[in-house]
């Protein structure tokens, strides 16, 4: 049975739009199972923005406490409804019950974080400055915050940049990826339910032109984005004539795990295979690559395609699966265009991707895929199997002869979010670390492990520094400096010339 479009929902209430485009949500697991249709319409996001505006002054001025109550009802909300979240993302996404539930886990514990670790980062704070004057930096809120949100986390990651734009004082205007809306209706009724005053948080549904709209709406004073480097290169240019407009981007990823040749090779598989195939390779912190010292790659690579040979692919909620399929056709396309691109650019196929069939489903299922380059060499012009992310179950490995080159490997791509280093020695990591230019370093732990309490941001494609995670909250506010003069006219400083009284 579908599920019911309630609309967007604007100034507390959800509002159907009399005419919009028609978006069916797929279940990319079960095709014939479609989760339902919402309706897209451009001119919601006037009414959103509009309601966020009027709200925003009484949220900005309602005491911290009060926000940080709105929020705990919040997570009390999401708590009692986890079970339902998990079934959804499982549905809307493709992803394994395992996953979909660590989302959920992961957005409730990202609510105390936002209060404990989060919050304490724009603290105000006080200088002396001279003798009877004191200054002051205290945060306040941007004002209207748009927050764009991916497919492949559409509960947590929207919720790690509303929880502590909330908090701040902001109201914010949420647009879900377009393949996961039933997500994104899900957030608005825990609104309600978490009683949050009407127009402090507001949703529209839509693709590209929704979130183009928004994020270009003079009333918007921030942007929280979250997607592909592309359509976030296409926000950067379209806010260019709005300086004063903060634009937070995280964008994607072309990770790579670094085996040096004293490496626990068992636990480096392992890492490495949940890394490159959990959620089949749709993280923006996925192992794409791995760059392999030569002198352990065999060893490796009978461990690793050995275990590749073993995950259990299946719907997403059925026991004992460990990878779901592609999120869309499209995603299917752009997987299947990579394998050939590798075999173009000269990889040889250590395990051939391509579509896997499911009993009694149908669905966007694919296959690990994983190639070998054995003499990398400087980057050749115009590869793009190389270079680009796939977002698909793919990892292409490069076996490399030194340290040096295995750095030179990790930083030739346009990305720089994630790098694993598996050694033995901490002075081998410590000493390889700062040469790589990415937002995060793992020493033995595969990339897609993060910790709530550190910031979450790539370097070069991957992100423009306005790192997610705890650090988010910055970006929800900007500095202000009070000055406080108590010293009579006559205790002041008279520039020369000027008359002393
Ligand atoms: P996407 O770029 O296709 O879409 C992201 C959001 O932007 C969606 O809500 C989409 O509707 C919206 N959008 C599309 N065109 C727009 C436009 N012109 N103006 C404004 N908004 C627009 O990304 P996706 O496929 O949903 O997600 C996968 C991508 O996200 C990958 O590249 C992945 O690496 C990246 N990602 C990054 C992080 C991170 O923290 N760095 C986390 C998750 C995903």
């Amino acid at each position: 049975m579908s599920l019911r479009w309630r609309g967007n929902f604007i100034g507390g209430r959800f509002v159907r739009p009399a005419a919009g485009l028609s978006m069916v949500s797929e279940d990319p697991g079960d095709l014939d199972r479609p989760l339902g249709t919402v309706r897209a319409s451009v001119g919601a996001v006037d009414e959103a923005v509009a309601a966020a505006a009027r709200a925003q002054p009484g949220w900005a001025a309602t005491p911290v406490a009060r926000r940080r109550a709105v929020l705990a009802r919040w997570q009390r909300v999401l708590r009692r409804r986890a079970a339902t979240l998990v079934t959804l993302i499982a549905r809307e996404v493709g992803k394994p019950r395992w996953e979909a539930q660590r989302e959920v886990d992961r957005f409730i514990a990202r609510v105390d974080e936002t209060s404990t670790m989060a919050w304490p980062r724009v603290r105000p704070y006080g200088v002396p400055v001279a003798s009877g004057v004191r200054g002051r930096c205290e945060y306040r809120p941007r004002g209207v915050l748009a927050i764009l949100g991916p497919f492949n986390f559409p509960a947590h990651i929207p919720g790690s940049q509303f929880l502590p734009g909330l908090l701040a004082g902001n109201t914010v205007v949420f647009k879900p990826s377009e393949l996961t809306p039933f997500v994104g209706q899900f957030l608005a009724e825990c609104a309600v339910a978490a009683e949050m005053p009407a127009g402090v948080f507001n949703l529209v549904q839509g693709a590209g032109a929704v979130g183009s709209r928004l994020v270009r709406h003079p009333a918007v004073r921030g942007v929280l984005f979250t997607g592909s480097s592309a359509v976030g290169e296409q926000i950067r240019r379209a806010v260019l004539d709005q300086p004063e407009k903060c634009v937070a981007l995280e964008m994607g990823g072309k990770n790579a795990a670094i085996l040096l040749d004293d490496a626990d090779l068992r636990l480096a598989a392992r890492e490495i295979a949940v890394s490159a195939f959990s959620m089949a390779g749709q993280r923006c912190n996925a192992t794409s690559r791995v760059i392999l010292h030569r002198r352990v790659a065999k060893p490796f690579l009978e461990l690793f395609l050995r275990l590749v040979g073993q995950l259990a692919i299946g719907y997403p909620l059925d026991p004992g699966v460990f990878m779901g399929p592609l999120v869309s056709r499209a995603a299917v396309e752009k997987y299947r265009a990579a394998q050939a691109r590798a075999r173009r650019e000269g990889y040889a196929v250590l395990r051939p991707g391509g579509t896997a069939s499911i009993a009694s489903r149908r669905g966007y299922y694919v296959r690990p895929s994983v190639h070998l380059c054995e003499r990398p060499g400087p980057l050749p012009p115009s590869v793009r199997y190389r270079v680009g992310e796939i977002f698909g179950p793919d990892v292409a490995i490069y076996i490399v002869r030194s340290a040096d080159e295995a750095v030179a490997i990790n930083n030739e791509v346009p990305y720089g979010l994630v790098t694993s280093v598996f050694t033995r020695r901490r002075a081998t990591f410590e000493a390889l670390s700062p040469r790589l230019d990415t937002g995060l370093v793992n020493w033995n732990r595969g990339t897609i492990f993060s910790a709530g309490g550190l910031p979450f941001g790539g370097t070069k494609a991957s992100g423009n520094h306005h790192p997610a995670g705890i650090f988010m909250i910055e970006a929800c506010v900007y500095p202000v400096a009070v000055l406080e003069d108590r010293r009579p006219a006559g205790a002041r400083d008279c520039p020369p010339g000027f008359p002393a009284r």
